[in-house]
C-alpha cells in the first residue's frame, strides 16, 4: 500500500530523457517519487485520476519579495525611484511581524493556487528582526517547499539613504552577520526550507560587509543570490565606484561561481556573459518585473546558448502576479520577438527554465525538478479539459504557450497534497484573504495621510505629472 498513486495523465516527467508518457501513472510513497509508467498496480491509500490532464514537476519561483503582497496596485505604471519614495518606502519602513506573516499568507496560498511548489523569497525588509521567522513559518505550514535568502542590506535600501527616516530596514554589519548565522542554524535543511545568503545589490551593501557574506557563505556551503545588472544606472554607480562594471565587481569581490545566484542580470557585457559562463554562476530572469519597470530585457537566448543555468522568478509586486506560466510565456516571447526569431527560445527550454534549470539555481536538483524515480514528490496536475487548452496531442506548447496558473487542479508538495481540486487543504483561503486585506489597511493607515490621499486619488487624467515626485 503506497501513499499516493496519480492515474492516467499526461506525464511530461522532465527525466533525463525527457519523457512525456501519454496515459502514465506517477506512485508516491514517503514523500517520494518511486515510479513513473503505464498501467502502475499499487494499492494507494489515495488516488487522484489525472485524465485529461498534463502531469509535471511543480514550478519553481527562483525570485520574489513576499512582503510586497501587500502593496500590490499602491502605486502603478512609475519608474522604480519615485514609487519608492511616494509609495513603498513609507508603508514597508513600518512593516510589522504580523503585516509579514499576513502578506506571506496572500502569497503562499496564490503561489499553490498556481502550480508553484518552490518559492525563494529574497527577504530584506529586517524591519523586526522577527519578520523573516513569521514568513518562513507561513511557507513551512503552507507546505511550501521555500529556499529563503536572507537579505542583507547596511548602507541603503535600492540605493536610497540610510539617514532616511524610512530606512528602518537597515542594520549593522555586525549584527546582520549574527542574525545570518542564527536564521541560518534555525531554518537551513529544516523540513522543507533551505537558506541563502542576499545581498541586496551593489549599491545596498558596504563592500566590507559583502566580502563577510561571501566568506559566511562559503563556511556554510550556501547560495549568495543578489540583484545584478538589473537596470542601465548600476553600471555608471559602480564603475564611478569601483571602476568596474556590476557584474565585474561581484566576480572581483569572488560572488560568481557554482553557488553565485543572479537575479535579473539584464545589463550584462559580453565579457560579463563569458564571466557567468565561465564560472558556472546561476542566472534568475524575471521578464515581467524587468519590462514592467521598463528595465529592459535579459539577454537570455545569449546565456542558454553559452550553457549558463536560467531559472524564472516574478521578483515583487512589480511583477502584479504569481502565475509562473505567464512568466514564462512571457520569457519565451520577449526573446523571440526581440531577436526576430521564433527559434531563440522554445517550449522546451521555457519549461526547463520552469522546472529543472529553477532546482539547479537553488543547488536542489538532486531533489526536485524532474519526476524520476528517488526524487522527491513535488507533483502537479493541469486539467487541459477547458476550451483554450483543446485540442490536445502535443503537450508541451499548449502548457506553455496556452495554459494559466489556474488551470492548476492539483498540487502536491513532497508527496503532501497541498491543494485538490483547486481548494487548498493547508490555510483557510477566506481567512487568508481576509487578514491580508485588514493587514493592508492597517500599514496605510500608519503610514500617514500622504499614503492614504494617494491611495485615494482620482483616474489620472493629466498624464504622468500626478505622479511627480514631491520630496
Ligand atoms: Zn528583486
Amino acid at each position: 500500500m503506497i501513499d499516493l498513486l496519480i492515474k492516467n495523465g499526461a506525464v511530461i516527467t522532465m527525466d533525463g530523457e525527457r519523457r512525456v508518457i501519454e496515459g502514465g501513472d506517477v506512485a508516491i510513497d514517503g514523500g517520494k517519487i518511486i515510479e513513473v509508467g503505464k498501467g502502475l498496480a499499487y494499492e494507494a491509500k489515495k488516488t487522484l485520476s489525472a485524465e485529461g490532464c498534463v502531469v509535471c514537476p511543480g514550478f519553481i519561483n527562483g525570485h520574489s519579495h513576499v512582503y510586497q503582497s501587500l502593496i500590490e496596485g499602491l502605486g502603478y505604471d512609475m519608474h522604480f525611484d519615485p514609487w519608492n519614495w511616494r509609495f513603498l518606502f513609507p508603508v514597508v519602513s513600518k512593516v510589522t511581524p504580523e503585516n509579514a506573516r499576513a502578506g506571506a499568507a496572500l502569497a503562499a496560498l496564490e503561489l499553490i493556487k498556481n502550480g508553484v511548489t518552490t518559492i525563494s523569497d529574497h527577504w530584506y525588509l529586517h524591519t523586526n528582526m522577527n519578520n523573516i521567522y513569521q514568513v518562513t513559518e507561513v511557507f513551512d505550514r503552507a507546505g511550501l517547499r521555500a529556499q529563503m535568502v536572507f537579505g542583507l542590506l547596511d548602507q541603503t535600501f535600492a540605493g536610497e539613504r540610510i539617514d532616511s527616516e524610512y530606512m528602518t530596514m537597515i542594520q549593522s554589519e555586525d549584527m546582520l552577520i549574527k542574525e545570518a548565522r542564527r536564521y541560518h542554524k534555525t531554518w537551513h535543511k529544516n523540513r522543507r526550507t533551505t537558506v541563502a545568503l542576499g545581498p541586496g545589490s551593489t549599491e545596498d551593501i558596504s563592500e566590507s560587509l559583502m566580502i563577510k557574506t561571501v566568506k559566511l557563505a562559503k563556511e556554510l556551503d550556501i547560495n549568495v543570490s543578489t540583484h545584478v545588472a538589473g537596470w542601465i544606472e548600476i553600471n555608471s554607480y559602480t564603475i564611478r565606484h569601483f571602476g568596474e562594471r556590476d557584474l565585474e565587481h561581484f566576480h572581483s569581490l569572488g560572488l560568481t561561481g557554482p553557488r553565485g545566484v543572479l537575479f535579473h542580470a539584464v545589463w550584462l557585457s559580453d565579457r560579463e556573459i563569458e564571466i557567468v559562463a565561465d564560472t558556472g554562476t546561476k542566472v534568475v530572469h524575471c521578464p515581467i518585473a524587468n519590462a514592467y519597470l521598463g528595465y529592459g530585457i535579459a539577454p537570455v537566448s545569449q546565456m542558454l546558448s553559452r550553457g549558463i543555468t536560467v531559472g524564472l522568478g516574478t521578483d515583487g509586486a512589480a511583477s502584479y502576479t504569481y502565475d509562473m506560466l505567464e512568466v514564462a510565456r512571457t520569457a519565451a516571447m520577449l526573446q523571440k520577438a526581440t531577436k526576430l526569431d521564433a527559434e531563440s527560445v522554445t517550449a522546451e527550454e521555457t519549461m526547463e527554465m520552469l522546472t529543472t534549470s529553477g532546482a539547479k539555481v537553488l543547488g536542489l536538483e538532486d531533489e526536485i525538478g524532474a519526476l524520476e524515480v528517488g526524487k522527491k514528490a513535488d507533483v502537479i496536475v493541469v486539467d487541459f479539459k477547458a476550451p483554450h487548452l483543446l485540442p490536445v496531442g502535443r503537450w508541451l506548447p499548449k502548457l506553455i504557450y496556452s495554459a494559466r496558473g489556474s488551470d492548476v487542479l492539483h498540487t502536491i508538495v513532497e508527496g503532501q497534497i497541498v491543494m485538490e481540486d483547486r481548494k487548498v487543504l493547508t490555510m483557510d483561503e477566506q481567512k487568508v484573504m481576509e487578514d491580508a486585506m485588514a493587514n493592508r489597511e492597517d500599514l496605510i493607515e500608519r503610514a500617514g495621510q500622504e499614503t492614504r490621499d494617494l491611495e485615494a486619488m482620482p483616474w489620472p487624467k493629466s498624464g504622468p505629472a500626478w505622479r511627480a515626485i514631491v520630496k
